[in-house]
């Protein structure tokens, strides 16, 4: 029997613990660990995980590998904990919106008998917590390897595997490079969406202004319903990059702006004509395949590094369907 110990059972966590639980792997068990007994239960009760466990030490005992799911400050804490208990070989992974700073603990923290290899699915919701999990969550969405320099290759492979498994799609990147992306793509948004909602708010027409609100509003300020404790533990561990992408926003709100009180016809279509067709371009046909690209990774094999042919057994047949559903979609 391999272990696979998930620390954090909330969305992310939780939804991993579903998304391997469903993958139907013989022969692995799934020990989860969460602060109160109450994740544990519903984790228990909804068949996500096969142990549950108080503390983090006593899960991640016998466990090959080891993710780490709570929220980004507590994972130095974790590290501390889970350190001596680690089995010779294990591999440790986390899921944090940010890179930087896990990857620091990690090289500080763990045992030179374990191998580090961060990940951050692009993947979640505006709620947390178990009931929010959902084995899907991840499919067809990118999912972020970062892996410490000391990392063996098997074990770069068998997070890359487990990635996978739940349906997301893998690129490698350097986790200082991983915080100044997401910065742009993930963290501004979160803050433009906070920012939005309380330029509203705060203004004397509020409830005017709430009882007009519609589906753009909602929209563009979902983030904001977001769990402010995140929120907190992103600004805190990306500060500067968020700090140069704020500066930028400010510069193109300056630039619309001036192009505003232009008052300029031509200017105006053109500043909002132009993202219309980029963003048009980006959602018909995704990133472009430079940025996506990263360094090719076999997929069949890579289980049979870390669980026998348990993973690769399953990829291969999820390769099947999809070559599959592609010839039938040719065909018609
Ligand atoms: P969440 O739903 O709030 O879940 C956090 C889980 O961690 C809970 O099960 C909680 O236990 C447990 N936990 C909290 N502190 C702990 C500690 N000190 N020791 C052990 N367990 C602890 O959060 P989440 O959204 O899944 O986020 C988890 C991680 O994923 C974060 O690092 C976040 O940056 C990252 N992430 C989040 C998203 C997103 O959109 N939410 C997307 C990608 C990555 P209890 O349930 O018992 O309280």
């Amino acid at each position: 029997m391999e272990r696979i110990a998930i620390i954090g059972l909330g969305l992310i966590g939780g939804s991993l613990a579903l998304a391997l639980k469903r993958a139907d792997l013989s022969d692995v068990q799934i020990a989860g660990v969460a602060r109160t007994r109450e994740t544990l239960r519903k984790a228990r009760s909804a068949g996500a995980i096969d142990v549950g466990e108080g503390y983090a030490s006593d899960a991640v005992r016998g466990a090959r590998v080891v993710v780490v799911a709570t929220p980004i400050l507590a994972i130095r804490e974790v590290f501390e904990e889970i350190a001596p208990a680690l089995d010779e070989g294990a591999i440790v992974t986390d899921v944090a919106s940010t890179k930087g700073d896990v990857a620091r603990w990690a090289q500080e923290l763990l045992p030179a008998h374990a191998d580090f290899v961060g990940g951050h699915p692009m993947a979640g919701k505006e709620h947390a917590g178990f009931d929010e999990a959902d084995a899907n969550l991840f499919r067809g969405r990118p999912w972020v390897i970062a892996p410490s320099v000391s990392a063996g290759e098997s074990s770069v492979q068998t997070i890359v595997g487990i990635a996978q498994l739940t349906g997301a799609q893998t690129l490698l990147m350097d986790p200082l490079e991983h915080d100044s992306y997401v910065a742009a793509i993930s963290h501004l948004p979160l803050t433009l969406a906070s920012a939005l909602f309380s330029v509203a708010f705060g203004s004397a027409a509020w409830p005017e202004l709430a009882g007009l609100a519609s589906s753009g509003f909602r929209d563009t300020t979902r983030l904001a319903s977001g769990s402010p404790e995140m929120a907190h533990d992103i600004v805190m561990t990306n500060r500067e990059n968020m700090l140069h992408w704020i500066d930028r926003f400010q510069d193109e709100l300056s630039r619309f702006r001036g192009m505003i009180a232009s008052g300029e016809s031509e200017l105006v279509l053109e500043a909002f004509g132009k993202p219309q067709l980029e963003r048009d371009n980006f959602m018909l046909n995704g990133p472009p395949r430079r940025e996506m690209a990263g360094p090719e990774i076999e997929t069949i094999g890579l289980g049979d590094l870390l669980l026998g042919s348990k993973i690769s057994g399953y990829l291969k047949k999820q390769q099947e369907l999809i070559r599959d559903m592609e010839a039938r979609e040719k065909k018609r």
